[in-house]
């Protein structure tokens, strides 16, 4: 069987989180192919600390929690401030942890750049995500979508940072654009599209 029908055959795939954001991506992501989306959750598996140094390495890190007996994905993502030295970064989550929630987070990063002598707002979100075969072979592919972040920020849709940044090629933020746009041409489903070419292909 070529590596390229795993996918289409086995009908499951477990996606290596328990962010309910990430994984109503994954479900409209994958909608289309009718597979099956399990959970981290659903096999009482656990976060794993995130000591990669890139998002690649946490990726791979995530999706190596899910043992070979099943098809596994994951994904590895976060906010770059190109002024702040692409910070959050791999830290995104933790950060906003820090701050005391998303609001927070996002209050600090606008101020800390609206505080700069020469303020640029430019930013980007990124995705890795790894796929992983029964025999533990891992691919990754990734994703990056250049905007800017924004304030106050608007709209209710999304998660995360959603409501502050806005990709370059449209003029609403994440939070205020539809959903299911949003999920089909964010970060992840630039990464997705690259997966999706060379391993879901319907043949
Ligand atoms: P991690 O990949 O689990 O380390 O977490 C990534 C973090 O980056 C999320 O918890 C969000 O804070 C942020 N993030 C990643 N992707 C998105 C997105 O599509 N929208 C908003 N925030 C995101």
């Amino acid at each position: 069987m070529r590596l390229s029908n795993y996918l289409i055959k086995e009908k499951k795939i477990v996606v290596a989180t328990h962010n309910k954001g990430k994984i109503e991506e994954f479900r409209v992501l994958f909608s289309k192919y009718k597979i099956q989306i399990i959970t981290s959750e659903d096999l009482n598996i656990n976060d794993v600390e995130e000591t990669g140094k890139t998002f690649e390495e946490n990726s791979i890190i995530k999706v190596k929690t899910i043992p070979n007996d099943y098809l596994a994905i994951a994904d590895d993502s976060g906010l770059c401030v190109k002024i702040l030295n692409q910070e959050p970064g791999i830290f995104s989550a933790r950060y906003a942890k820090k701050c005391g929630g998303w609001n927070e987070a996002m209050k600090k990063i606008y101020s800390r750049v609206e505080t700069k002598q020469n303020p640029d707002f430019s930013a980007k979100f990124v995705s890795c995500l790894s796929l992983k075969f029964h025999d533990g072979k891992i691919f990754t592919y990734n994703g990056e979508i250049q905007g800017k972040i924004t304030w106050p920020p608007k709209g209710d849709n999304g998660f995360g940072y959603d409501p502050f940044f806005i990709p370059t090629d449209k003029n609403q933020t994440y939070g205020e654009v539809e959903y299911s746009k949003k999920v089909l041409t964010d970060h992840r489903s630039v990464a997705f599209k690259k997966l999706a070419k060379i391993h879901l292909k319907n043949n």
